[in-house]
């Protein structure tokens, strides 16, 4: 019975740091207004995440694989139902928190929605806290800075604003963190893919879109060297032609972003690989993107400009 009134708060599937650091910061938040909730997960934590929450001692949220109908829900971090947890559909949505695109979303009740086009779900957050004369602890504090470190690629992100950089400032004094340290520790930790293979290596940080009936997938994972990643590039090529295969997509984009240099490697494969192409010419399936790291303000962006 408890379990009826109870608001889940989750991010979107293959969950990154903000997804999960934002469930939890949200959750911290609802729970001092006095609502019953919990941050839940939609899927593994990538070892960028693992690092943040190791580092702060702090519990991250439970794994859930579809929420009931008419359950309770708070969005954070995404609202495309194709992104969502199996059953938002027929899910209660009591609020949105997040800084993507709208698209793909519907509600059958009035909404609270906080979306503003900021670097992070994290720097939202902070402004909901002030909203709410509710103050921020060290561990939520450090969660939010997470958020922001990963979301910018420390504010290196064209998706960076100059508010992201101001509420990270006040949020490191809070937290006792300097994030350009902390950061890059975090974000190196999120590299280290040697042991993932090629088919979850592909899923890992993957979004599936829909525009004008063409379905794809833009995956992205972050490095400190492209040519490393390179070398596994027949075995990648295996792993998205059989997603193609098995989730019928058009075209799948897989993004290999040097996090030190800010550049980007385009892997492309399908029948509507012309999407990439028109911008950036493909030769052997890969194309080099100097200065492109945002998958929202940059790739996808190119992707659906290039539809029409
Ligand atoms: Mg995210
Ligand atoms: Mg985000
Ligand atoms: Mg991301």
């Amino acid at each position: 019975m408890e379990e009826m009134n109870k608001t889940f708060i989750f991010g979107h599937k293959n969950p990154d740091t903000d997804s999960i650091c934002s469930s939890v910061v949200m959750a911290n938040l609802r729970a001092k207004l006095g609502e019953n909730v919990e941050a839940v997960r939609l899927g593994e934590l990538n070892k960028e995440t693992q690092f943040a929450f190791k580092h702060f001692n702090i519990e991250p949220p439970r794994l859930i694989d579809k929420v009931q109908p008419g359950s309770d829900v708070i969005m954070v971090d995404h609202n495309e139902f194709s992104q969502s947890a199996e059953g938002i559909e027929n899910a209660n949505i009591k609020m949105l928190v997040d800084h993507h695109r709208i698209s793909d979303f519907k509600t059958k009740e009035p909404v609270f929605c906080f979306a503003e086009p900021v670097g992070s779900t994290g720097t939202i957050l902070y402004k909901l806290y002030n909203m709410n004369n509710v103050d921020i602890d060290k561990k939520t504090a450090s969660l939010m800075l997470s958020s922001i470190a990963s979301d910018t690629l420390l504010f290196k992100s064209p998706t960076c604003t100059e508010e992201d950089k101001r509420i990270a400032k006040k949020l490191e004094e809070i937290a006792g963190v300097d994030i350009n340290e902390y950061g890059l520790e975090m974000l190196k930790a999120g590299t280290d893919l040697s042991d993932v293979e090629e088919e979850d290596l592909i899923n890992l940080d993957a979004k599936e879109f829909n525009v004008d009936g063409i379905k794809f997938v833009i995956a992205q994972i972050n490095t400190v060297s492209i040519d490393d990643v390179l070398k596994r590039q027949e075995k990648i090529e295996n792993a998205m032609s059989n997603k193609i295969k098995e989730d019928k997509l058009d075209l799948f984009l897989f993004t290999i972003t040097d996090i030190l240099n800010g550049d980007s490697e385009f892997i492309a494969l399908g029948d509507r690989t012309d999407l990439v192409d028109k911008s950036y010419k493909l030769e052997d399936n890969r194309a080099f993107a100097k200065g492109v790291v945002s998958r929202k303000k940059q790739i996808l962006p190119m992707v659906t400009k290039n539809i029409d």
